[in-house]
């Protein structure tokens, strides 16, 4: 299958008074159609930059530095602005947690939604209203009929970014990039929300990035898991592989932080202590060293590579207690931890 996005070595930096910023490095993986990835970390590790970069939305201050963004074989860095206004909300649709593109205030919420169905879905005006009404209703917004002709400011924000979910997910892209995009709604809405985009995908053979923190939600929607740390892939693997059989100590941290119910009155959550380095500070050697409890004197100085510890499953970890004395890894003869 060919895939529909390409990812190659990108590496996108920032401008700031101390000087430039490197704030995500190297960062590569493809998707292929109806596939979805997850990219997990926590907040400042790179993954909501991974996907301003795909978008072009860095701001003044941010440019991509290195690597190539390819869709449909198109490399979109190469692309003039306006060449990327009609891929973006066109091929790409895009759902943040706090929306980027907020909604026209001079316009009722069904005039925004009636125009681009009509658009994209080639759709007559009456039919493309009653399918924005649809829509409306099935991210959980009660009375849509009437929702429908209102003005954004008569909404709540978290119907506002429900209203935001309808649109991005009624124009059927081929590429939906979700960034923590239920975070702020509750969980039952939050279900609904993950189960309309599967069935999305299902339908449209969409392919989705799907950016969050939260395992749970990675678990439920991804095939494949990109786990990032501090600007830089420390993991990847197939959902299964990746839950199964972490290798990364930061991603067994992550695993173990996720509540279970069983446990709550037994156990008190496990966490992993310290925080996230600043991109200005970044530690010598293995970026996860000051907060890794198997770190050893080689972790303090030596950069990890991200190197392959199972071909045939895809599986990759960026650590050093998976490299051999011949600085590979192989599946027989690795370290065990
Ligand atoms: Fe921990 Fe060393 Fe592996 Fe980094 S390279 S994750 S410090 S064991
Ligand atoms: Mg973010």
């Amino acid at each position: 299958m060919t895939s529909i996005l390409k990812v190659d070595k990108l590496q996108t930096a920032f401008k700031t008074e101390k000087g430039e910023v490197i704030s995500v490095d190297e960062v590569s993986f493809q998707l292929n159609p109806g596939e979805t990835i997850g990219i997990v970390g926590e907040s400042g590790c790179g993954k909501s930059v991974t996907s301003l970069s795909i978008m072009r939305l860095l701001g003044k201050a941010g440019f991509i530095k290195r690597g190539s963004v390819s869709l449909n074989g198109k490399d979109l860095t190469q692309l003039t602005e306006a060449e990327m206004r009609t891929i973006r909300g066109n091929e790409i649709s895009m759902i943040f947690q706090e929306p980027m593109t907020s909604l026209n205030p001079v316009f009722t919420i069904g005039n925004q939604m009636i125009e681009s169905i009509i658009l994209h879905m080639k759709m007559p005006k009456k039919k493309a209203k009653l399918y924005a009404i649809e829509m409306l209703n099935n991210v959980g917004i009660p009375r849509a009929e009437a929702i429908v002709d209102e003005y954004p400011h008569a909404l709540s924000g978290g119907m506002r970014q429900r209203v935001m979910i309808a649109m991005a997910l009624s124009c059927q892209p081929k590429l939906l990039i979700a960034d923590e995009p239920t975070t702020a709604l509750d969980v039952t809405i939050q279900a609904q929300i993950l189960e309309l985009m599967k069935q999305l995908k299902e339908k449209s053979n969409t392919a989705i990035m799907m950016i969050t923190h939260d395992l749970g939600v990675i678990a439920e929607m991804a095939d494949k898991v990109m786990v990032m740390y501090a600007g830089q892939v420390v993991e990847e693997a197939d959902v299964y592989t990746l839950f199964d059989e972490p290798k990364h100590p930061y991603t067994k941290g992550l695993i173990e932080s996720i509540p279970h119910l069983e446990y709550e009155n037994h156990k008190r959550l496990y966490s992993i202590p310290g925080s996230v380095p600043t991109l200005q500070n970044m530690p010598e050697g293995c970026r996860f060293h000051t907060r890794c409890p198997q770190a050893t004197k080689k972790c303090l100085s030596d950069k990890p590579n991200l190197i392959s510890v199972d071909k045939e499953l895809q599986h990759k970890v960026r650590c050093w207690l998976y490299v051999n004395d011949h600085g590979t890894s192989d599946k027989h003869i690795r370290k065990e931890v």
